[in-house]
């Protein structure tokens, strides 16, 4: 059976009037549904019958990619230039200067002009853009609420939370039984904050992957009779702040940079 390539080419098919009748929040996420083999095309009642008929057989690849990240930034970056970042800047408490907004994103600063440029001292990542972008497009002044939720427990989550655990909490999990000593100092090299007895998991710490948006990470090492754990939670406001999508797209930005860590400091 053909597939999709990615979800952006779903995406591309739609509207984009986020009008709910598929039962999803907006076009991308009915995008999504239909990419990982939750939805099926003809689900969207706007889309014209020869659309449906030619994509019928089609099916998604399951895991979203690389690719549609990359996808997904130009779609998002084009509306930062809707953006006065000026007041977004005001709103998130962020530093504004020459036209341009400074975000903290894992400790270090990635500046964004009003074309969506992004200007950084460390290599772009494009899982971390999506949500940058969204975070400045939402520019939400509500406070973190200081309670810990995991992925499956988010109103979005539910969804996604197969692929997010098989994708990004199981790679994680493998990366800290394989390079533990490594994995305990991830919370120094990302600025994060160490909470070392949280759940009473040997290694825990926060990492702020955006200044209101931290993301709690508990490992538990093999004992006798137990395999290693690791669990991913983040804050119940996240999908406010920054939207499902992009909590998903965190995911993968974190687990790129931690395997590109440990294979060269492991
Ligand atoms: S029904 Fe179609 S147009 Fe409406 S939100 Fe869903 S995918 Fe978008």
């Amino acid at each position: 059976m053909p597939e999709f390539a990615n979800a952006m080419e779903i995406f591309k098919l739609l509207n984009k009037s986020n009008c709910k009748k598929c039962n999803e929040k907006t076009c991308l996420a009915f995008a999504g549904a239909v990419y990982t083999g939750k939805k099926h095309i003809s689900e969207c009642p706007d889309l014209p019958k020869e659309i449906i008929a030619r994509y019928a057989d089609k099916k998604g690849r399951g895991v979203a990619g690389v690719e549609d990240a990359k996808a997904i930034i130009e779609e998002i970056r084009k509306k930062i230039s809707g953006v006065n970042l000026e007041d977004a800047a005001k709103k998130l408490k962020a530093p504004f200067k020459n036209g341009k907004i400074t975000i903290k994103c894992l400790g270090k600063d990635f500046t964004v002009d009003s074309k969506g440029n992004i200007y950084t001292d460390i290599h772009v990542n494009q899982w971390i853009c999506v949500p940058v972008f969204n975070y400045i497009l939402k520019a939400s002044e509500m406070p973190v609420f200081d309670k810990w939720i995991p992925f499956r427990e988010l109103e979005g989550g539910k969804r996604w939370q197969h692929l997010f655990g098989q994708r990004f909490e199981k790679s994680l999990k493998n990366i800290a039984d394989r390079y533990t000593i490594f994995f305990e100092y991830v919370v120094e090299i990302f600025s994060g904050k160490d909470i070392k007895t949280h759940y009473k998991a040997d290694i825990s710490f926060v990492l702020y992957p955006l200044p209101k948006v931290p993301v709690l990470i508990c490992y538990w090492k093999a004992e006798t009779g137990f395999a290693s754990e690791l669990n991913i939670f983040f804050d119940s406001s996240v999908e406010e702040m920054i939207g499902i999508e992009s909590v998903y797209m965190i995911g993968g930005g974190l687990i790129t940079m931690f395997e590109k860590l440990a294979l060269r400091h492991g």
